[in-house]
C-alpha cells in the first residue's frame, strides 16, 4: 500500500486499499483526537466518526464565554465540520447518528439516524461518549430549566435569555467549576444569579481556604451563594411554569434554573457490550486505552485513567485529558507501536468572578483519603516587586510529611497570575519534585513580569522553615 502525499501535505488513498475499519463513537474532543492520531498513524484506513448531536467538534468549554456574550456566535466554537475532515484528512464524520449498541461478537454497532437504523462494521473501536448530567431532581423537565454543558442546551439558555422581559433570576444549581463559570457569565448578561451548591466548599478539588477566598469574590460581583444547600425538586404551578426549587433551606423563587450539578461518564454503551466498568463508573482501561474487549478502546470523559500522583484509576472529566486520551487511543486503534497515556492530575485553571482560580494534584482531603500524610502552605506572596504594583497571588501547596514530595497545590489571584504558576507546580508534581528541590527551582526573575521569589519557591521554602 502506498499513501499518495498531495500537494499540501494531505494523504489520499485508495478505498479498494482500505485494511482496517476504525469506527469511533463520539465526535468531539476525545473522538476527533482520535480519529486525526488514526490517519497519522494509518494512511489506509476507513475512518468514520459516529456522533449523535447535530455539531462536531466544538469547544464545549467556550460554551460559558458564549453564554456570557464573549464570544458572540456559538458557530464560533466549532474548530473543524465534517467537511474539513472529509477532505483533509479523509476522515468520514456523520452528525446526526447515534449508536444503539455495539454487537462486540460480530464488531458491528447498530445505528439510528434521520434516514433509520444501520449496522456500521468494524475492526477497531474507540468509544468517546463522554459524559452526562447526573439527574436525580424531581421535575427536570419543567420549562425554564436549561442544561448548560452542551451545544443545544447552552443555545436553548442563549435564546431564553434574548427573548426575555425584565431583570430575571436564575438559579444555578452547582457550584463546581462548570456552575461558577456560568453563574459569571449570567451575571455579565444583567441576571441576579444565586447559586446552590450542596457541599460547604465551591469549585472542587480546592481546600477551604482558598475557597472561602473565592467565595468572596463571588459575592463581591453580586451573586448570592447557598452552601450547604440541596436543591431537591424544582417547583412549578399548576400549568406547569417554574416557580424555583425547593431546597433544604427552603423556597427560591426562580424565573429559570441552569444544572451544572456534576457530570457523570456516559459508560452505558460500552458496559452493554461487555466492557469492564471500574468503580468510578467510567470505562476501565490500560494505559493505551484498551478496554476489557479485544478491538474497543475507550478515551476521555467516558473512560477512567490514572492518577499520576496517586497511581490509581480515577475519574476526572478534563478536555486536556480527554484530548490526549483520544490521540493514544487512536494511535493504538490505528495498530502503530503503542503509545501510552501518563495519567492525570487535574489540573484546571478558571477566570470567574474577576479573578483566576487553579488547582492541580490532590486536594488536602483527597492526599488525606488515598492514605497520605499531609501538610498544606498557605502563601500570600507578590507576582511583582513592589516597585512595580502590589498584585499579589495566593497559592497552597500540600506536601507528603514522609519524602516532601509536592502532591498537590491550588492559587487564586488576578488575571493572568495564576495560570503559568499551576502548570510549573503541576510539572513538579508530575516530576515527583520534593520541597528542597521547589525551593530552588531557577524559575524567571524580571520586574515587569514576576517577582525574584516566586510564590511557589516562597511556600516550599515556609513549609520547610516549619518542620
Ligand atoms: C461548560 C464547560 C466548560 C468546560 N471547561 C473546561 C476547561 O476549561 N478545561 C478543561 O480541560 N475541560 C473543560 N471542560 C470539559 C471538557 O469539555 C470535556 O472534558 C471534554 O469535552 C470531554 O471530551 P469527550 O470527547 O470525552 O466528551 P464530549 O465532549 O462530551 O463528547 C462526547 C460526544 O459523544 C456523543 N455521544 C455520546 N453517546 C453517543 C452515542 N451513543 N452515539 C453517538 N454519539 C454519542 C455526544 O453527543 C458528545 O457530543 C468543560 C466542559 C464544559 C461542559
Amino acid at each position: 500500500l502506498r499513501p499518495k502525499i498531495g500537494g499540501a501535505g494531505e494523504v489520499s488513498y485508495n478505498a479498494d486499499s482500505v485494511s482496517d475499519r476504525i469506527l469511533i463513537i463520539g465526535g468531539v474532543a476525545a473522538g476527533l483526537s482520535a480519529a486525526s492520531a488514526a490517519r497519522r498513524a494509518s494512511a489506509s484506513a476507513q475512518i468514520v466518526v459516529l456522533e449523535r448531536g447535530p455539531v462536531s467538534s466544538y469547544g464545549a468549554c467556550g460554551l460559558p464565554a458564549f453564554l456570557s456574550g464573549r464570544v458572540r456566535r456559538l458557530d464560533d466554537l466549532v474548530v473543524y465540520t465534517p467537511e474539513f475532515f472529509r477532505e483533509r484528512r479523509h476522515i468520514e464524520v456523520l452528525t446526526g447518528h447515534e449508536a444503539l449498541e455495539v454487537l462486540g461478537g460480530r464488531r458491528r454497532v447498530r445505528t439510528r439516524s434521520a434516514k433509520g437504523e444501520k449496522l456500521f462494521d468494524y475492526d477497531r473501536l474507540v468509544i468517546c461518549t463522554g459524559a452526562v448530567g447526573r439527574a436525580g431532581i424531581a421535575g427536570l423537565e419543567t420549562a425554564g430549566v436549561f442544561e448548560a454543558n452542551t451545544w443545544t442546551g447552552a443555545q436553548a439558555l442563549d435564546a431564553a435569555l434574548r427573548g426575555a422581559r425584565g431583570r430575571l433570576h436564575a438559579g444555578v444549581i452547582g457550584g463546581g467549576y462548570i456552575g461558577l463559570e456560568v453563574a459569571d457569565a449570567l451575571l455579565s448578561r444583567g441576571l441576579e444569579v444565586s447559586i446552590f451548591e450542596r457541599g460547604p466548599t465551591i469549585l472542587n478539588g480546592v481546600d477551604g481556604d482558598i475557597s472561602a477566598l473565592l467565595e468572596e469574590a463571588v459575592v463581591e460581583r453580586g451573586a448570592r451563594l447557598f452552601k450547604s444547600t440541596e436543591v431537591r425538586e424544582i417547583a412549578a404551578d399548576e400549568a406547569g411554569h417554574l416557580r424555583g426549587v425547593e431546597t433544604t433551606a427552603g423556597t427560591a423563587d426562580l424565573d429559570l434554573v441552569v444544572m451544572c450539578a456534576g457530570l457523570k461518564p456516559d459508560s452505558g454503551l460500552a458496559a452493554a457490550a461487555g466492557a469492564a466498568v471500574g468503580d468510578t463508573g467510567a470505562i476501565a482501561v490500560d494505559d493505551r486505552q484498551q478496554t476489557s474487549l479485544a478491538g474497543i478502546f475507550a478515551a476521555g470523559d467516558c473512560a477512567e485513567t490514572r492518577h499520576v500522583v496517586t497511581g490509581k484509576p480515577t475519574w476526572i472529566a478534563l478536555g486536556t485529558a480527554a484530548n490526549k486520551q483520544g490521540r493514544v487511543a487512536g494511535h493504538n486503534a490505528a495498530g502503530a507501536p503503542a503509545t501510552r497515556f501518563i495519567g492525570v492530575l487535574g489540573t484546571l485553571a478558571v477566570r470567574i468572578f474577576g479573578r483566576d482560580a487553579g488547582r492541580t494534584g490532590l486536594s488536602s482531603a483527597e492526599a488525606e483519603a488515598a492514605g497520605y500524610r499531609v501538610a498544606g502552605e498557605l502563601v500570600e506572596a507578590a507576582t511583582q516587586p513592589g516597585y512595580m504594583g502590589q498584585e499579589r497571588v495566593t497559592i497552597k501547596i500540600i506536601y507528603r510529611l514522609d519524602d516532601l514530595r509536592l502532591v498537590g497545590c491550588q492559587l487564586l489571584g488576578r488575571e493572568g497570575a495564576v495560570a503559568g504558576r499551576l502548570n510549573v507546580a503541576a510539572t513538579a508534581i508530575t516530576g515527583g519534585m520534593t520541597l528542597p528541590e521547589i525551593e530552588q527551582l531557577d524559575l524567571a526573575y524580571s520586574p515587569a513580569l514576576a517577582p525574584l521569589y516566586e510564590p511557589l519557591l516562597i511556600a516550599a521554602h515556609n513549609a520547610l522553615r516549619r518542620r
